[in-house]
């Protein structure tokens, strides 16, 4: 669909049915050579306080904490080794905030932190602890500022990036738009600051591999994950049935603009159903604790008519995993196609592997259910035979 009237229509359409959305700012939109750009916070604020008492909610996902800490060290390249992030991190984050809590003071708004890891969302109590907090704090009319906790953080629970957070933030917090800043305009067929004829894609309806290796070519600033993670997250997104836009952070008035419904920036199409919150939760927030290889009809039973996986179902298991796990589902092909929280552990999966039912009790000598992971449990990650989305 190229015809801009009709992508007019669509725009208006989606956006009319916003009321919350989560707006992730990047570090090369935050941050210039000295430092973090008060110019630019303080524009971002003005524009989400107008959203805000035209009756938006809006959450913010924001970097620039390492960025911002850099600066203040005078460290020119940002450092390779984790203690030497979490330390700039440390220094940058209350430096970060307070630049907001200035400018958001100047429209009347107060600001709230919320620093999290991954470890905090794959629990599903404190998950639900912080949707309740943030909820609480969109009552109150406050601004929440979300970013990951870099200090503490491990690497095996780092979200990866923000763009993979705010991808969790929009599911958390049941958003109806997901727009992400940054310091390039849009999603291009190439690297814009490299090619002077790159095209910029104003529509997407359907990520394709193609998108995705041309992604893989245009480097962020501050080496974080460039357009390859916001395509992907595009992709976790747009798959939960929400819709998503790229677009220049340092435009003046960006955020109206979107509002008012131009075409500006890249709009990823949502697929037409939307996922329930706790599916989101399992299919793009849980990080996968092994694999469970299945046969061809168990493929089609689980994504064509939506049943549950059932042990005479299963060809193979990796990974040491124990009862309630999240695991992906791959077909025989080892192509992912979906994600559940499994019945049993591993080593009973393997022990039930190609057996009927009525045979688990005679093998395991205990039956707590016949599936090995219920439907309720158990989400389609892919909608095609391009590959799933969940890493
Ligand atoms: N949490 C990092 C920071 O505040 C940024 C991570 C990212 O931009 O992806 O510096």
């Amino acid at each position: 669909m190229t015809d801009r009237k009709e992508r007019l229509e669509v725009r208006k359409k989606l956006f009319d049915r916003v009321r919350r959305a989560v707006v992730k700012v990047g570090s090369g939109v935050l941050t210039y050579d000295q430092g973090l750009n008060a110019k630019v916070i303080k524009r971002l604020a003005r524009e989400v306080s107008i959203l805000m008492d035209q009756g938006y909610e809006v959450i913010l996902v924001s970097s620039g904490a390492i960025a911002s800490g850099m600066k203040k060290m005078n460290m020119a390249k940002r450092p390779s080794d984790i203690p030497h992030k979490q330390a700039a991190a440390a220094i940058g984050q209350p430096r970060l905030m307070l630049e907001y809590e200035k400018s958001f003071a100047h429209y009347q708004k107060k600001v709230a932190q919320i620093l999290l890891t991954r470890d905090d969302l794959c629990n599903r109590r404190r998950y639900l602890n912080a949707r309740n907090t943030i909820n609480v704090l969109l009552n109150w009319k406050i601004v929440p500022i979300i970013n990951e906790n870099d200090t503490v953080v491990v690497e095996e629970l780092k979200f990866g990036d923000n763009d993979n957070l705010s991808a969790m933030i929009t599911h958390l917090m049941d958003a109806q738009l997901l727009i992400n800043l940054t310091d390039i305009d849009g999603f291009y067929d190439k690297d814009p600051a490299a090619h002077k004829d790159a095209l910029l894609i104003p529509l997407v309806s359907r990520i394709d591999r193609g998108m995705e290796k041309a992604a893989c070519n245009i480097p962020g600033t501050f080496g974080m994950g460039g357009m390859s993670s916001k395509i992907q997250t595009a992709k976790k997104v747009t798959t939960s049935g929400i819709p998503m836009v790229i677009a220049g952070g340092l435009k003046p008035n960006i955020l109206k603009r979107l509002f008012e419904g131009r075409d500006i920036g890249t709009l990823f199409l949502p697929k037409k159903e939307k996922m329930g919150s706790r599916k989101c939760w399992i299919a793009f927030t849980l990080k996968a604790k092994g694999t469970i290889k299945v046969d061809r009809g168990a493929v089609k039973a689980i994504h064509k008519d939506g049943r549950s996986l059932l042990p005479i179902g299963i060809l193979d298991v990796e990974g040491d995993f124990g009862v309630g796990a999240a695991v992906g589902c791959i077909g025989p092909d080892g192509v992912p196609f979906a994600r559940g929280l499994v019945n049993y552990n591993a080593t009973d999966i393997r022990k039930l592997r190609g057996l009927k039912t009525n045979q688990i009790k005679q093998r395991l000598g205990y039956k707590y259910y016949n599936e090995v992971i219920h439907r309720d449990n158990l989400v389609i990650t892919t909608d095609d035979k391009e590959g799933a989305i969940c890493r």
